[in-house]
């Protein structure tokens, strides 16, 4: 039995919980420490799905998304990206279709998935519904809302690009 290994690439603003998601994901774990760093490129997590073992490496940026500074490095063989932004921070939102575009220019057309997280904080909310559903599908990509803090539809996300890729 082949084991399935995915390369996902996680772009966003910074501040938006990319790092945050990773360690969710892979960790179990939530801290409110902004910029800490897992000092590491990826972890990892791999899971069954369809009978099958997919290992998922997830690539965090380590902060140089500030700077527009990701390297050729970070985007190579890359399978899948998560697309993220936050109901807080409308500049984040407005930024993804250029994260959308520098993904595509280094890896092609990947499963992609747009992730609207930070959804613990809907009251305060810069970012309309309608918006974001227009976006995602301006974006031809699924829309997911996510709380990285409460640990709501991480699963989800990559459940869904794993499922993406396998029936390529
Ligand atoms: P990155 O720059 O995109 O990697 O963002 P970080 O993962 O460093 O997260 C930035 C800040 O947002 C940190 O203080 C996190 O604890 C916080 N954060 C991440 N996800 C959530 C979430 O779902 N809800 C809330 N309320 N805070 C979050
Ligand atoms: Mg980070």
């Amino acid at each position: 039995d082949l084991e399935v290994a995915i390369k996902v690439v996680i772009v966003g603003n910074g501040a938006v919980g990319k790092s945050s998601m990773i360690q969710r994901y892979c960790k179990g774990t939530f801290t409110k420490d902004y910029k800490k760093t897992i000092g590491v490129d990826f972890l990892e997590r791999q899971i069954e799905l369809d009978g099958e073992e997919v290992r998922l490496m997830l690539w965090d940026t380590a902060g140089q998304e500030e700077f527009d500074a990701i390297t050729k490095a970070y985007y190579r063989g890359a399978q899948a990206c998560v697309l993220a932004f936050s109901t807080v921070d409308r500049d984040s939102f407005e930024a993804a279709t250029s994260w959308k575009m520098k993904v595509e220019d280094e890896c092609g057309d990947i499963p992609t998935v747009l992730v609207q997280n930070k959804i613990d904080l809907l009251d305060q909310s810069v970012v309309d519904p309608e918006e974001a559903d227009l976006l995602s599908r301006a974006l031809g990509c699924r829309l997911i809302r996510t709380s990285v803090k409460e640990d709501v539809n991480v699963n989800a996300v990559f459940r869904h690009l794993a499922a993406c890729c396998l029936q390529e």
